[in-house]
Order: structure tokens, then C-alpha cells, then sequence
């Protein structure tokens, strides 16, 4: 259901101009056709409109002699009457007028010309960027300290932001306009906000029905007091939506018709139409559909006439139901496949959703099933979306709190609610926190273990290293040595391919030890296994075999190579320097090469080759190899 969202927000503003600017007697025509538009516009919005471009016509008439301000005044009258209708002109004009020098340096007329423009922006759905043109608004209402503009921009951003389905915000901005408007005593201003208020409460997302009747009651006695029909009508309308939201439908009938009677005595038939067609819902959910149709041709017809497209589609929407209801699905279908292409084309969800279960309960009865099943696969769709929608706004529900002592009614309910909910949330923080624990619980073992078989695997692999690697140069040792160069052997012999070995003896290694000590002597070892190992190619293995010996296995190296490879070696050694120990410290080597004879499949063989081969090269005098 839609309710009537407003008492005419503009007239409420327009009472606000003030006139004592204007120097009446230049201009008694134009603030009497302001005045009286000011006036008709509760009960003849069209009217007043008239009347406000007269004034406007008049003012053009005069040129630069006119006066400023009047014109300013009857700009931002043509735009709060124009806002309600949503005619995109509004923002257009407010816009140029904006920017025209008229209002440059009149901040608060200004700001009251940007709260109408965002205003119509609101009515035409551009909630955006209406929410940005209120923000700016109140910033320029609190800068001018004008606490009458600060009260009518909470008003109007309340409201927006109720359409909007922005509950909890809504009803703070239209609590603080209320506060406001009583400290100010403008006293004119209340029923605006409280409509707003009862208009919030009548949703079904708040469902305070009791509550907004209330409101709307006491409204009601307030108009009736000030004679004004239009007004009156909009209230019963609200009451009457109200009860129909209640389901108390028979409350609702006789309100909906105790406001067609204000309405057709007013004349007013496009309102009329459309409680018509309030109504026939009503009747439709009473299970009188019969009753309803006559109601529903009325109305279309109205709507029809009066290019109402917006509202004949609601209109052909509801019939359909009804037609559908006594049995005339194939007319049915007509309505709503009408109502279906003016929603989707306008792109408006509001209605959909029931258009298309009506779709498919009347295809269903005209025996189309697999129309049936994608009426219904669409419906589901919007269900889903409303759905989504609706949980969103469920949260908003539950932060609405309106803290007056009017309002327990509702709070108690809340109150309820915020309990059941604030159980359900204390439940899931304990599972939560439950579950926290078994993953830190979780969490500690399983890094503990983790750590645990880093340092085993750590420790083992040490433990490898150690066993086949020697402490002091990091080169493998003995047995290793000896392993990976039978491996090699074996290697080559399957692959027929050449295999050299160097044995490696630092010369007269004796007095370095007893020259430099002990610990120079195991630098200089280190040293020494460095230069050879970087002499070598890097899939080349040499080992640390004995004290000051090395032994070196050139795969893939017949003697040639081999040789190259223990020259380069004996040259990097001689090459050291050790300016850390001694700068005169000079050391060489001794080397012995032997090849890999084909067949040979033993190592050891081929090492005491090499150590013969070594053996000579020492007796030859150091410094040098041999094969
Ligand atoms: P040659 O040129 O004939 O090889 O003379 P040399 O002095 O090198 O002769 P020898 O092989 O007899 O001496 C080896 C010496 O190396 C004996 C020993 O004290 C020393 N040595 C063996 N292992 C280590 C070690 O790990 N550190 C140190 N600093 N010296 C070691
Ligand atoms: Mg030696
Ligand atoms: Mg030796």
C-alpha cells in the first residue's frame, strides 16, 4: 500500500516567506498574487501555480525595475509547487536561477531554493543526489545558525529518507524537526512532521498500525478544526490504508469511502479514482471481488482520460486480480500482461512480483503450464530481491526507537524484539567464541607440531651433514668422498663416457702449522678448499680425504681436461694471499691426475694411481702436477 506521503509540504513553506522586504506599495499586484497562491494551494495546488506565474509574468513585465526580492520569493514558490509533481523542469529551473546573479549573496534564500531543488529531487527518485543537496543544506542551515531551515531540511530529508525505506535515519531527522518546530513554536509546521511520523509507522517494515492511526486521528482533528477538506482526505486515505495494512478491512471501506466523498465533493476525480482503486484491493482481499470490478472500470477510465499511465497500470494490475478471481483468466491475462510491460519498461519492481503471480495463477487456469512455470520462475525472482530488500530493512527496524513518552506503545514491542534479538546475537558470540577456541586451542597444537618437525627435520639433516661432511671446510668427507666417486665410476663405465681424478696434497704443510699455529693452519686449509673448489666445474666433487689432502672427481674429463681443470687449481692456490696472517705466506700444492681406464670399475685403483702420480710430483719438487 502507498500512502499519501505528504499534507502538502509546500504550503507549510510558503507561509514561511516573509514579506517584509518587498516595499509593498511598488508592487501590491505581485505580493497579492503571491499571497493568495500562498493561501489556495492547500486546497488548489493548480491554481496557485496560476496565480504564481502571474506574479512572475508581472515581474518580467517590469524588468530591471522589479524587485528583487519579490522575484526571488516567487521563484522559490514556483519551485516548491512545481517539486510535488515531479516535473523534471523543477531541478532545470532551480538550477538556472541558481546561477543567475539574483541570488548571488543571498544565503538564505539560497538555501531554501537548493532544499526545494533537493526535495524534487527526491519526489523524482534521484534519491542520490538529493541525499547530497540536504547534506548541503544543513551545513548552510547550521552556518547560518537559521534554526527554521535546519527544522524544515530534517523535515524534508525525514521524509525522503522514509521513502527511501531508511528508517532509523528518517525517524531521528523527523524527531529532531519536531524538537525543533515546538522549541521555535511553529506550531504550523507539526502536522508535517507528524504525518511523516504516522506515515513511517503505517509501513509495513515498522507495522505500528495503532500507533500511525493514532497520529493520524489527532491530524485529522486538526484539519477538520481549520476547515481544510484537501487535507482531510489525505488523513482519512492514510487511516483508512492503515486499517487495510491491519487487515481490519471493513474499517478500511468506511474510511476509503468517507475520503471519495470529500474528493468528489472537492472535485478532485484523480484522487478520487485512486482511493476507488484502493478500495476495490480492499474488497478484492475481502473475497468481493464482484463488488470490486465496477469500481476498477471507473477508475481506469479516469486514469485513461486523465493520462494517468503510472496509475492505470496499477489499476490494470488490480482488475486483473479480479477478473482473475471470478473465473475470467483469458481477460485476466490482457490486464496484466499490459500492467507487466508499462512496470518492466519503466523499470519499477513494485509490482512485479504480484503481476506475475497473477500471470501464472491465470495461466494455470487457462491451462497454459509452461507459461504458468516461467510466471512463476519470475515471481521467484522478485521474491528473492524482495527478500534481500527486506532483511536489509528489518535491521533498520530494529535501531528504530522514537523516545517520547507517546511512543512506549511501539517501543515495548520493539523492546521485545531487541530482546529476542539481542539473545539470538548473545548465542551466536558464545558459539563464536567457542568455536575462537577450539581454533586457538586448534591453532597452538598444530604450530607446536609444526615447529617440533621443523627441528626434527632440521636436527636430521644436521645430523646428515655432520656425518658426511667435514667440520672444517664443509666438503664432503672420506667415506663420502669415496661413496659419490664410486657412484661416478659406475656412471661412467654405463655411459662409456672419460672420468679423471686429482689428488690434491698441500706442500710442506708442516711449517705453515708450525710457523703461523695450528689455527692458521686450518685457515689456510679452508682457504685452499675454496680456490680448488671454485677452479672446478660445479657438478665436479672433491672431498676432503686426510689431513691436508684433497681429492677431486672430474666427471665427463678425460686427462687433457683433467689436467687443465689441477692446473687452475695449483695456479688459484698459489694465487692466496693471507694479509691476515702474513703478508710473505705463500701456498701450493701438489697434484696427481689419473684417468679412469676403460673397463675399470673399481676406485681404488684409480686412486693409488693418483697418489703415485702425487707422490711424484713432490719428489719432482712441488708445486706442480703429475700424471
Ligand atoms: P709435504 O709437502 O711433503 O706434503 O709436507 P707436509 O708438511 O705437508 O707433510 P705431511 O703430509 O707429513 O704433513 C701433514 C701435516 O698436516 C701434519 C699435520 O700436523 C697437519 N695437519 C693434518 N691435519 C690438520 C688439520 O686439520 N689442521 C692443521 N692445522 N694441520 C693439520
Ligand atoms: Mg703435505
Ligand atoms: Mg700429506
Amino acid at each position: 500500500m502507498i500512502f499519501k506521503p505528504l499534507l502538502r509540504v509546500p504550503a507549510l513553506l510558503l507561509c514561511a516567506l516573509s514579506l517584509h522586504a518587498a516595499p509593498a506599495a511598488a508592487h501590491p499586484a505581485v505580493i497579492k498574487l503571491l499571497d493568495e497562491a500562498a493561501r489556495l494551494e492547500p486546497r488548489d495546488p493548480a491554481i496557485a501555480m496560476v496565480r504564481t506565474r502571474e506574479a512572475l509574468a508581472v515581474l518580467d513585465a517590469q524588468g530591471a525595475g522589479a524587485d528583487p526580492d519579490l522575484r526571488r520569493r516567487a521563484l522559490v514558490q514556483r519551485c516548491w509547487l512545481q517539486a510535488t509533481d515531479r516535473l523534471p523542469e523543477t531541478v532545470r529551473d532551480t538550477d538556472a536561477a541558481l546561477a543567475s546573479p539574483l541570488f548571488a549573496g543571498w544565503d538564505a534564500r539560497r538555501a531554501e531554493l537548493r532544499l526545494c531543488r533537493a526535495w524534487a529531487l527526491s519526489m523524482g527518485q534521484d534519491l542520490r543526489q538529493a541525499r547530497r543537496e540536504y547534506e548541503a543544506v544543513l551545513s548552510e542551515a547550521e552556518r547560518l545558525r537559521d534554526r527554521a531551515l535546519l527544522a524544515d531540511t530534517l523535515a524534508l530529508r525525514g521524509e525522503a529518507r522514509y521513502l527511501d525505506a531508511d528508517y532509523a535515519p528518517a525517524l531521528a531527522d523527523l524527531q529532531r524537526a519536531y524538537d525543533l518546530n515546538t522549541e521555535l513554536k511553529r506550531t504550523d509546521k507539526l502536522p508535517f512532521v507528524l504525518n511523516s511520523i504516522a506515515n513511517l509507522y503505517a509501513d509495513p517494515n515498522v507495522a505500528a498500525y495503532d500507533q500511525a492511526i493514532r497520529y493520524y486521528a489527532q491530524l485529522l482533528t486538526a484539519d477538520s478544526a481549520q476547515g481544510s477538506l484537501r487535507t482531510m482526505a489525505t488523513g482519512l486515505f492514510n487511516i483508512a490504508a492503515t486499517y487495510e495494512q491491519k487487515k481490519d478491512y471493513e474499517r478500511a471501506l468506511d474510511f476509503y469511502a468517507r475520503t471519495m466523498e470529500i474528493e468528489a465533493h472537492l472535485d478532485l476525480s484523480l484522487e478520487h479514482a485512486y482511493t476507488q482503486r484502493a478500495r476495490a484491493a480492499t474488497l478484492i482481499k475481502m473475497d468481493r471481488a464482484q463488488d470490486a470490478l465496477p469500481l476498477l472500470d471507473e477508475a481506469l477510465a479516469v486514469f485513461e482520460r486523465l493520462d494517468d499511465a503510472d496509475r492505470a497500470a496499477q489499476t490494470r494490475a488490480t482488475r486483473g486480480k479480479a477478473l482473475r478471481l471470478l473465473g475470467r483468466a483469458r481477460e485476466a491475462l490482457v490486464d496484466l500482461s499490459r500492467a507487466r510491460a508499462y512496470f518492466e519498461q519503466q523499470d519499477d519492481h513494485a509490482f512485479l512480483e504480484q503481476i506475475h503471480e497473477q500471470r501464472a495463477l491465470s495461466l494455470e487456469a487457462v491451462g497454459d503450464w509452461r507459461g504458468a512455470a516461467q510466471a512463476r520462475a519470475m515471481q521467484a525472482e522478485f521474491v528473492r530481491s524482495v527478500a534481500d530488500r527486506l532483511k536489509a530493512r528489518q535491521l533498520a527496524r530494529l535501531q528504530v526507537q522514537f523516545d517520547t513518552a507517546r511512543k512506549d506503545e511501539e517501543n515495548a514491542a520493539l523492546f521485545a524484539e531487541n530482546a529476542l534479538r539481542k539473545q539470538a546475537l548473545d548465542d551466536a558470540a558464545s558459539i563464536q567464541r567457542l568455536q575462537w577456541l577450539l581454533i586457538a586451542v586448534g591453532g597452538v597444537a598444530f604450530i607446536a607440531l609444526g615447529v617440533m618437525t621443523w627441528r626434527q627435520v632440521h636436527l636430521s639433516r644436521r645430523m646428515r651433514d655432520l656425518a658426511l661432511s667435514d667440520e672444517l671446510t664443509r666438503l664432503p668427507n672420506r667415506r663420502n668422498l669415496l661413496a659419490q666417486a664410486q657412484l661416478r665410476m659406475d656412471q661412467a663405465r654405463d655411459d662409456k663416457t672419460a672420468m679423471s681424478i686429482l689428488a690434491i696434497d698441500i706442500d710442506h704443510f708442516k711449517r705453515i702449522n708450525d710457523l703461523y699455529g695450528h689455527e692458521a693452519g686450518d685457515l689456510v686449509l679452508r682457504r685452499v678448499a675454496q680456490a680448488c673448489t671454485s677452479a672446478m666445474r660445479s657438478n665436479d666433487v672433491i672431498g676432503r680425504v686426510g689431513g691436508e689432502e684433497f681429492t677431486a672427481v672430474l666427471a665427463d674429463a678425460d686427462r687433457e681436461v683433467a689436467r687443465a681443470v689441477g692446473e687452475r687449481m695449483r695456479a688459484a692456490v698459489q694465487a692466496l694471499r693471507f694479509p691476515d696472517l702474513s703478508s710473505e705466506l705463500r701456498v701450493t700444492i701438489s697434484v696427481g691426475l689419473a684417468e679412469r681406464a676403460e673397463h675399470e670399475h673399481l676406485f681404488s685403483p684409480l686412486a693409488a694411481r693418483a697418489d703415485a702420480a702425487l707422490y711424484r710430483a713432490k719428489e719432482a719438487g712441488r708445486n706442480r702436477l703429475e700424471e
